[in-house]
């Protein structure tokens, strides 16, 4: 049998909305877990992306730099992608519509899936969490998010999706984010218009899910989990 094609993720979406957003892993330690995916940086200061193996972070101020190997993450998830299907969109298509034709590729709805996707795009709307003290409302500060659009961008699209059951380890559907070829513009995913591109869905037998077993604010954290299921449909 092949290796299990394993999703690391470190640490769950419902700390990391529960205000416990101080960095605990670091990207060294991320990239031997996978070479593509999302994330956020120590005090939630904008988006990590992971294309090919490397990390950049989109901040609010909509910079973008390279990500080096000692610093720490509170949130990321990635794998090793490998594309299962590989199909061309020739036509201009909105991100729904796009889906609709992805989702076409799934084995059912319970597994995680890897999703890349290079290409043009007419428009690109993306958004960047800005930085933010420990303990600060996931959900507030969400509601105050810089957000840009680019037109006639060209670049990669990474993410994760997730299972319905999933929700709350994770944000069950996408968790997109984008770069630009020339990585100067990028971001967490809101919509977008593809002109067209290469599609990429990768299949994920297994889930790592990691804790960041030392962190006390963690372990001792008293998580409200209804208010969390509504901040995150809000927030995500
Ligand atoms: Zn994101």
């Amino acid at each position: 049998m092949a290796e299990p094609i394993k999703l690391f993720q470190y640490n769950t979406l419902s700390a990391l909305m529960s205000g416990l957003f101080e960095g605990s892993m670091t990207i060294g330690e991320l990239l031997e877990q996978g070479d593509l995916g999302i994330g956020t940086l120590d005090a939630i200061d904008g988006e990590l992306i992971v294309l090919d193996g490397k990390a950049y972070q989109a901040r609010g101020d909509k910079t973008i730099t390279e990500v080096g190997p000692d610093v720490q993450v509170p949130y990321a998830a990635v794998v090793f992608h490998q594309a299962e299907v590989i199909f061309r969109q020739r036509y201009e298509a909105t991100n729904e519509e796009l889906q609709t034709r992805i989702e076409t590729y799934y084995d059912g709805a319970n597994l995680f899936r890897s999703i890349k996707i290079h290409g043009t795009f007419s428009n690109m709307h993306v958004r960047m969490i800005p930085k933010a003290k420990a303990g600060a409302k996931f959900a507030d500060i969400a509601t105050n998010q810089p957000e840009y659009t680019e037109k006639d961008v060209t670049g990669t699209i990474v993410g994760i999706w997730t299972p319905e059951m999933f929700h709350g380890v994770s944000v069950a559907g996408y968790h997109l984010h984008f770069i630009t070829d020339d990585h100067t513009f990028g971001g967490h995913v809101l919509d977008y218009v593809i002109k067209e591109g290469t599609v990429e869905v990768g299949a994920v037998d297994q889930l790592d899910q990691r804790f960041p077993v030392q962190d006390r604010k963690y372990l001792f954290a008293k998580l409200n989990l209804d208010e969390l299921k509504e901040d995150i449909s809000k927030s995500e």
